[in-house]
């Protein structure tokens, strides 16, 4: 702690039982990590090509095609590098001339500079709009892939996913859904991959990607895969989906990421499913925007309801609190990674809502935010 932040201590009474409520990496659950130290010398340390990896591979893709309902046809594929690698794997593998991509914030920004970067695409359709909205994209003949968002991380918007009005069978939709995947709803049917990383809603750790993807995407894959475009092997579709399909990954997996993220989806099927989830998102939204709509000096960061996350939330402060002192202080009290995303500039808090935190926690957060705001006076 620095000489300059004040010196408050929240009573223990008022602390949440966790306080992690950062957006990624982000809360892991003790009874995961206990269950991974229980297999620390039959799991850990031991080859992903044989059965004992696999079997947990094979756990991840059920569970989540459990998860997401997904219709038949759709696949669970998974390869390494995060949902980072995934905008340069979609780059080479699932865009076939031109992209359209709704960007409204540094996310979403990213994928659609991948794509603008590439020499062997048109230069992509970037739809953009102010921090704190999204825009709406419209049907577009000369793409052949949307990319979407299913939650921007980086300010707090959640966007309703569906298929662009008029789009044709042959345009597919790209969802990035890192901070969404297990914690907001939506219709498969809509999307044809839906990708994302397992250190947010599914409570591991990074490194991964995953995604859900449609025969039509599928379909995409090994024709790309079969023409001469140069694509590096270690980022190529078609090498991942044969590894998927048979429970591994072109190169060695994170052992340890896989089996958290087992447990985090299997905690999620066990007790209901993605609607379970969700509900828990919900109740979670509703208190910390319940709380600053009442409150004096915080209000929520997204106007339209309808777009206000309910995985990651964004909350301005008045200018008479400074958010970076308040957010030293809690994390002096052991409350930690509450910090607004830095590019994003403002006077704001930002705090995780994904299923592994308590709706408790988040209730037991807003009291010790206003204990030490009026501490701070
Ligand atoms: C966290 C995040 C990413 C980046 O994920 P990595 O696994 O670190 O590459 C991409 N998109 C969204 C929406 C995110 O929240």
């Amino acid at each position: 702690m620095s000489a300059s932040t004040p010196q408050i201590t929240i009573p223990a009474d008022l602390l949440p039982a966790d306080g992690r409520f950062g957006c990624g990496p982000s809360k892991v659950r003790p009874e995961a990590v206990e269950a991974l130290a229980a297999v620390g010398g039959s799991y850990l340390g031991t080859s992903h090509r044989q059965e004992p990896v696999r079997y947990m591979v094979s756990r991840l893709r059920n569970g989540l095609a459990e998860l997401f309902a997904l219709p038949d046809g759709y696949e669970i594929m998974l390869g390494n590098g995060g949902s980072t690698v995934f905008w340069d794997i979609a780059t080479f593998g699932l865009i076939e001339h031109r992209s359209l991509h709704a960007s409204f914030g540094e996310f979403s920004s990213k994928f659609a500079a991948a794509s603008a970067a590439a020499p062997f695409l048109d230069a992509p359709v970037v739809v953009t709009s102010e921090p704190g909205t999204h825009p709406d994209v419209l049907a577009d003949p000369t793409v052949d892939a949307y990319a979407l968002t299913h939650n921007e991380t980086s300010t707090g918007v959640a966007m309703q996913l569906a298929r662009p009005e008029g789009a044709t069978d042959g345009q597919l939709v790209l969802v990035d859904a890192t901070s969404a995947a297990g914690g907001l709803r939506f219709d498969p049917t809509q999307t044809d991959v839906y990708y994302f990383a397992p250190q947010k809603c599914l409570a591991s750790d990074g490194g991964l990607w995953l995604a859900a993807v449609s025969p039509a995407a599928i379909e995409r894959i090994e024709r790309i895969g079969a023409s001469d475009r140069w694509i590096p092997e270690s980022l190529s579709l078609t090498t991942a989906l044969d590894n998927s399909r048979k429970d591994q990954t072109y190169n060695t997996p994170a052992l340890a990421t896989v089996f958290l993220a087992v447990q985090q989806v299997e905690w999620i099927n066990d007790n209901g499913g993605l609607h379970w989830a969700a509900s828990r998102c919900d109740r979670s939204a509703d208190t910390i925007y319940g709380w600053a709509d009442k409150s004096e000096y915080a209000t929520p960061f997204v106007a339209d309801d309808a777009k206000r996350s309910h995985v990651v939330a964004t909350i301005d402060l008045d200018g008479s609190i400074d958010a970076g002192t308040l957010c030293k202080v809690l994390r002096a009290n052991g409350i930690v990674d509450t910090e607004a995303y830095r590019k994003l500039g403002r006077n704001q808090i930002r705090i995780a809502l994904f299923p592994a935190i308590d709706p408790d926690d988040v209730a037991a957060l807003t009291a010790c935010i206003d204990h030490v705001v009026e501490q701070l006076g």
